[in-house]
């Protein structure tokens, strides 16, 4: 059987992890991505090199494989329109918009009743004001083009409202700031025929607003791994969405709230790479390759340790052992918050996280 090329948009260390994962089971990857050194470009089969506002660069990439997928959800969707066969996208066009503005991705949620943070839409000074009145403390958010907490602000004292107003140049919303116990994702995979898996749950550490560490599995009651499941199938199902998706969650006392949803492979499942015999990133190529879903069976129990910026100098000429497993993105410059690579620590499957 031949097996098809998957086009890749975006060549950061996603892109790089499809890649690599591709090649492990005889799939050839071409990365396209506006940056030529990027993390990807040394490990995809074929490589383009341009624009996303190239019409016609991405009309040859699109005839020169027979999938496309992408690293980030934040493609411009012109780029996706450049595409003239339409079925080639995987995961479709709708994962995209949706995610792509959290306004209509919490509208979307709310509509399947899927609890999540109470929140406005800014328009005006008074809607901030009306938040604070309601939610108490706040965070701000842009509606478009964040990641890694860019484009958030807390707002938990009595400010000045019309300052803050006018202090904001892109559309965002206002939501309530949530007392959290802890935070977790559901990594899912839908397949061509509506198959579905999740890999075992994992506890997201934030510093600063980006992912620092992740432990997998940890420990929930039947009745909140029910309800995560349950919510992320709906989500995955609805968007119709193929390939890996991720749902990140806050787990209060007494509830289970969506905090957003990533239409990709995400951070906090690099730890599956080491950790199961299927990971996250060969799920995703299975599925946008249009096989079957595999159940990915657990080897270890996993410490996902994010390393930003400058940490990865502690690391960066370590080796590997039996249950340290590094992995660097080869990023050309180090940067302040910047994601330069990751640490994953096994352990046996009776060792347990809080
Ligand atoms: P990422 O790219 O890491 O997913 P992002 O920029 O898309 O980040 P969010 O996921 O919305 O932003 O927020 C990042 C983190 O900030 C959350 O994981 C959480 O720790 C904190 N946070 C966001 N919203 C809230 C909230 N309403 N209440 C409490 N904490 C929050
Ligand atoms: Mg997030």
């Amino acid at each position: 059987m031949t097996r098809p090329i998957i086009g890749i948009l975006g060549g950061g260390q996603l892109g790089m992890m499809l890649s690599n994962a591709a090649k492990k089971i005889g799939i050839k990857t071409h990365i396209f991505c506006p940056e030529e050194n990027c993390p990807a470009s040394s490990v995809s089969d074929f490589f383009t090199k341009e624009d996303y506002n190239n019409k016609e660069a991405i009309e040859i990439f699109s005839e020169q494989v027979d999938y496309i997928t992408y690293e980030f959800e934040n493609i411009p969707i012109h780029t996706i329109d450049f595409i003239k066969n339409k079925k080639k996208i995987r995961p479709g066009k709708k994962s995209l918009l949706l995610t792509q503005d959290r306004l209509t991705e919490k509208k979307f949620l709310n509509d399947l009743n899927i609890p999540i943070a109470p929140y406005k839409s800014i328009e005006t000074a008074d809607d901030i004001k009306d938040a604070h009145r309601e939610f108490n403390e706040c965070i701000i958010k842009t509606r478009t083009l964040g990641y890694d907490g860019k484009g958030q602000e807390s707002t938990s004292k009595k400010r000045n409202y019309e300052k803050i107003f006018k202090s904001i140049n892109l559309k965002s919303i206002i939501e309530k700031k949530i007392p959290f116990e802890f935070e977790v994702s559901v990594i899912i995979a839908r397949d061509i025929e509506n198959n579905l898996c999740h890999y075992p749950i994992g506890k997201n550490i934030h510093k600063n607003h980006i992912l620092k560490d992740t432990f997998s599995p940890i420990q929930l009651t039947e009745i909140q791994i029910n309800k995560l499941i349950s919510y992320s199938e709906k989500i995955i199902t609805e968007l119709n969405h193929i390939g890996v998706l991720a749902v990140e969650f806050f787990v209060t006392e007494d509830n289970i709230l969506v905090n957003e949803i990533a239409p990709r492979v995400h951070n906090s499942g690099h730890w599956t790479i080491d950790a199961c015999d299927v990971s996250q990133f060969e799920q995703h190529i299975l599925c946008v390759a249009g096989e079957r879903v595999k159940d990915p069976i657990l080897k270890n129990n996993a410490h996902m340790i994010n390393l930003i910026g400058d940490e990865i100098n502690n690391w960066a000429s370590k080796s590997n052992s039996e249950n340290i497993k590094i992995h660097l993105y080869n990023k050309e410059e180090i940067k302040e918050g910047r994601k330069m690579g990751h640490v994953t620590y096994l352990f046996n499957k009776d060792h347990l996280f809080e």
